[in-house]
């Protein structure tokens, strides 16, 4: 398909024309015409499976079971599931109807949203693209999708793919950075999908207001894994590691800090210390991913500070940080003041788990939660404690990996969900319709009423 599909330099209000024009010609929202769509889009994703590897390595240097595993496969069986879900997911679901209308037939209808801008970040620059313009697909709207201009090998890569997969203005792919981003939100999308920082997330909510359009946002945070006084810690421990230092800990659902009853501590540190001597080695680490620029590698290494455990060396010039662990981590510390998007772990000791709840819950609500106890009281307590967009017990960021559950935060880490159905949900509207027949109405309110109100009051109630 042609080229003009991918607008590499930006006249944002072109892109947004085109796009709203094929929006306009009905295609977009041909239900077989979207059910090909992904259909080629998954056959395109698996023919240039090994070049899209050597991008995400070219820009994240990511071990390519990493990048398989959380962009290539992710998102095939993401394809897969809305294949076969999307007729049944499309049908109206036919309600009923108050007596006083009758007869009647009534329905709510999945509608598209329109012409809908997506931003990507660069941590998943794949799947965080390509996940929300599935659901975008499928609900039959036309896509301008600006990938992060910090994974530029990956955003080409994904131009090139969109551009043969996608009539033109069905899919634009605009590289560039927040120049163009910003130009973007310029135009009259009909909805505005953001994944990133907070401060960014406030200029696309910004946008939408002006636009008084719909805005999913989602952003990031801490966050916090907690263990009880019960755990195993031969168990949790590899659960943690697993989450924490894939990517290099550049997972927005990442276990951000862990908070250990002071009885644990040093036995959790001394686990965990040990594992990552095995996994990663003691030289420069081996299958971890780099830092994406040289201002994150600083920023990320600015906040270990106090007692650091570094298990291997690092590797400015590939920007790789040897895990750490900040073993005697504070509440006021550098490294919890922020989220730490990295292969850093703070432990913080606590005595009282309500004292320690109590000091989570006064932080900004995370995107995801994570609570080990063998006690599912205790579990349910420390949930209820503490808002979060998801919570994992015993295990970190596995309910992120789950298609039939939704995603996205709540509060400072976002709003609005998607994956699956709820991706659908969110980038289609519910229309409700009623449908009257011809035929003599039992039910008019029409003057004069006379006594029709004390009849009505009785039978109605
Ligand atoms: P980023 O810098 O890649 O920015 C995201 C997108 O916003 C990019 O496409 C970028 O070009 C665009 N952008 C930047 N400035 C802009 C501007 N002025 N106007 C319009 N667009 C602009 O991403 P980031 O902020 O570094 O991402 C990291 C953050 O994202 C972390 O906080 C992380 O937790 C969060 N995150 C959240 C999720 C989630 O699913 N909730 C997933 C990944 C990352």
């Amino acid at each position: 398909m042609d080229e003009t599909s991918t607008i590499l330099a930006t006249d944002p209000s072109t892109v947004h024309s085109h796009a709203k024009a094929f929006w306009e010609s009905g295609r977009a929202g041909s239900l077989d015409e979207r059910l090909a769509a992904l259909t080629r889009l998954e056959t395109a994703l698996s023919s240039e499976t090994d070049a899209i590897l050597a991008a995400l390595a070219a820009d994240l240097g990511k071990p390519g079971l990493e990048a398989w595993l959380s962009e290539i496969h992710f998102v095939l069986t993401e394809i897969r599931f809305f294949r076969k879900k999307l007729r049944q997911w499309s049908r109206p679901l036919r309600v009923g109807n108050p007596f006083f209308i009758f007869p009647a037939r009534s329905e709510i209808r999945r509608e598209a949203h329109g012409v809908v801008l997506i931003a990507a970040p660069w941590n998943y620059p794949l799947q965080l693209s390509l996940s929300p313009l599935i659901a975008a697909v499928a609900g039959g709207n036309t896509v301008v999708l600006k990938p992060s201009e910090l994974a530029p090998a990956t955003a080409a890569i994904l131009a090139k793919i969109l551009s043969d997969v996608f009539e033109p203005g069905h899919v634009t792919v605009v590289c560039g950075g927040p120049d163009a981003g910003s130009a973007l939100l310029e135009q009259p999308f009909d909805l505005f999908f953001y994944t990133g920082g907070e401060r960014v997330g406030r200029l696309y909510a910004e946008a939408a207001a002006r636009h008084f359009v719909p805005v999913i946002l989602e952003l990031g945070g801490k966050c916090p894994c907690l263990l009880t006084d019960d755990v195993d810690l031969d168990l949790a421990v590899p659960r943690i590691v697993s989450a924490k230092w894939f990517n290099a800990g550049q997972t927005c659902v990442a276990p951000d800090f862990v908070l250990v009853p002071e009885s644990k501590r040093e036995a959790f540190v001394a686990k965990t210390r040990s594992l990552l001597e095995q996994v990663y080695g003691t030289g420069t680490p081996r299958d971890l991913a780099a830092i994406v620029n040289e201002s994150h590698y600083e920023r990320i290494l600015s906040v270990c500070q106090g007692d650091v455990v570094t298990v291997g060396e690092d590797d400015a010039s590939s920007r790789i940080i040897a895990p750490r662990i900040l073993p005697n981590a504070g509440w006021d510390d550098p490294s919890m003041r922020e989220e730490i998007f990295g292969p850093v772990l703070p432990v913080v000791g606590y005595t009282d788990l309500d004292e320690a709840l109590a000091r989570l819950a006064a932080q900004p609500a995370p995107l995801a939660l994570y609570a080990f106890s063998r006690d599912s009281a205790t579990l349910e307590h420390i949930a209820g404690a503490v808002r979060s967009g998801s919570v994992c017990f015993n295990d970190a960021v596995k309910q992120a990996m789950n298609l039939a559950l939704p995603f996205g935060g709540v509060g400072a880490s976002g709003m609005g969900r998607y994956r699956g159905r709820a991706g659908f949900e969110s980038f289609t509207w519910t229309r409700a319709v009623t449908r009257r027949y011809w035929v003599k109405d039992f039910f008019l309110t029409l003057p004069p009423y006379g006594q029709t109100l004390a009849r009505m009051r009785r039978w109605m109630k």
